[in-house]
């Protein structure tokens, strides 16, 4: 049996995790945390790329992104539910892989799966942990379920910030292996740069931005229901001047 995952991104569509997540991903496998991803579906309602391509460049960003596990659930792209059988699939997979946290999308938006998506992996997590929920493999229920902020118009203000000065870089690069264009291209899922801007410098102004928050260059933001825990006052961080 393979150790624990510290970490799952459970996500939509291939480059979802990349996007919303990979500076976060990064960070945990700098500091030898053990990362995965399980992308819903396989992205085959895409425009562009067929199936087998989407799969090469996901791997390829799975070896940028150094995760120790990446799976496909294979729900059909563009019909993500919350249903009885997908939350089967996706739970047998949490049993399997065994996560301390999962990490999802944001709970609105513009693209219908990512909502489901949400939902979907926060009951998954749950139903994952009943000993009689009909689901392949052995009761596992993560400690905690987050939600990916990045690039949400429909988005609250953050519960934290993850610092991604270092990691995003190569959370470009990763991106960058979903096809060699994306420097060149105007806009990609949520990202909305306007005009000619490359997308490249959206990412990484809104990077900044969510950076300034917690005093870092580059951070990504998070949002979770429960109040993040704070040791002592004495101790706390980011300054208020
Ligand atoms: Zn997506």
């Amino acid at each position: 049996m393979t150790p624990p995952l510290d970490v799952l991104a459970v996500m939509a569509h291939p480059d979802d995790a990349e996007i919303f997540c990979g500076g976060a991903l990064l960070r945990s496998a700098d500091a030898g945390e053990r990362t995965g991803v399980l992308d819903l579906t396989a992205g085959e309602a895409a425009s562009r790329g067929t199936t087998e391509t989407r799969a090469r460049e996901a791997a390829a960003a799975s070896e940028i992104m150094g995760l120790a596990e990446r799976r496909c659930a294979g729900l059909p792209d563009a019909q993500v539910a919350n249903s009885h059988a997908a939350r089967q699939i996706v739970a047998a997979v949490v049993r399997e892989l065994r996560p301390r946290v999962v990490v999802t999308h944001w709970t609105g938006g513009r693209h219908p799966d990512h909502r489901a998506a949400a939902t979907l992996a926060r009951d998954a997590a749950f139903l994952a942990g009943l000993r009689n929920f009909p689901a392949k493999g052995r009761p596992h229920r993560p400690h905690k379920v987050v939600y990916a902020l990045a690039f949400a118009e429909d988005g609250v203000k953050p519960t934290f910030v993850v610092d991604i000065a270092e990691q995003v870089e190569r959370k470009i690069a990763a991106l960058e292996a979903y096809g060699s264009q994306l420097r060149a291209r105007s806009r990609i899922g949520e990202v909305f740069p306007g005009g000619d801007r490359p997308v490249v410098e959206q990412i990484l102004s809104m990077h900044a931005a969510y950076g300034s928050l917690v005093r870092r260059p580059y951070g990504e933001p998070y949002w979770t229901a429960e109040t993040t825990l704070v040791d002592t006052l004495g101790g706390v961080g980011v300054a208020t001047f």
